[in-house]
């Protein structure tokens, strides 16, 4: 199998460097790039599998970069993971409803954005998400969206259709982080009244439900929710 190559957009020379040696002892082929300019042409020039994206660069920032890169339909699908410092949840947000796949906060350890890349390239390379409409079963949580039904060990949970609609929602892309924002905005449409305290509320309200599996419904301080991938 050809190597995955993974493109690096960053100023900061150490900092590709160690993402560089990490990544190639895995396996991988690194791309660099030291600006945002450069890294978007590296990134239609190469079509690389994946992209980790400083978001504060020099010029062109790494949010423009990724919104150029999300509105491109050559380049779109590239999974982005997006490299922030500490205290830019709101960066990191923005990111994520651009389209950004995931974010890592520096400074990280080689072994944790390892395990990330791996991961979002596992969750590309898997089956797109379900229909709509398709039965889910996930932590022992089974959805059925045409009944409008969730049981948990085979019992069934009476939620209401928003606690129903944020489960569906956030069970069908397990691992991925979803912002309050695209909860609600999946949930009830474009023009809902949007509060994030009313998906924290009935967050609350659906764990309570679900008892011991609502831990799986996951808090992502700053950012948002996703429901768990693994154990
Ligand atoms: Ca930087």
């Amino acid at each position: 199998m050809a190597k995955k190559q993974i493109l690096v957009i960053e100023d900061e020379e150490d900092i590709r460097e160690l993402v560089r040696y990490n990544l190639e002892r895995e396996g991988f082929g690194v791309l660099e790039a030291e600006s945002g300019e450069d890294g978007l042409n590296a990134a239609a020039q190469n079509k690389p599998d994946l992209i980790l994206l400083d978001l504060m660069l020099p010029g062109k920032d790494g949010l423009q970069v990724c919104r150029e890169l999300k509105r491109s339909d050559d380049l779109q699908e590239i999974p982005l993971i997006m490299m922030t410092a500490k205290g830019e949840e709101s960066d990191i947000v923005t990111g994520l409803e651009l389209g950004a796949e995931d974010y890592i906060v520096k400074p990280f350890s080689p072994k944790v954005l390892v395990a990330r890349v791996k991961a979002v390239l596992r969750r590309k390379t898997a089956a797109a998400a379900p229909d709509a409409g398709d039965v889910l079963s996930i932590h022992g949580i089974t959805i059925h969206p045409g009944r409008h039904e969730v049981t948990v060990g085979g019992k069934s949970i009476d939620l209401t259709a928003t606690e129903f609609g944020i489960l569906h929602f956030l069970a069908r892309r397990p691992g991925w982080v979803f912002t309050r924002y695209q909860i609600v905005d999946a949930v009830h449409g474009e023009d809902y009244p949007v509060t994030e305290r009313s998906i924290d509320v009935q967050i609350v309200g659906l764990r309570k439900k679900l008892k011991k599996t609502g831990d799986y419904i996951e808090t992502v301080r700053g950012i948002g929710y996703r429901i768990k991938d693994r154990e």
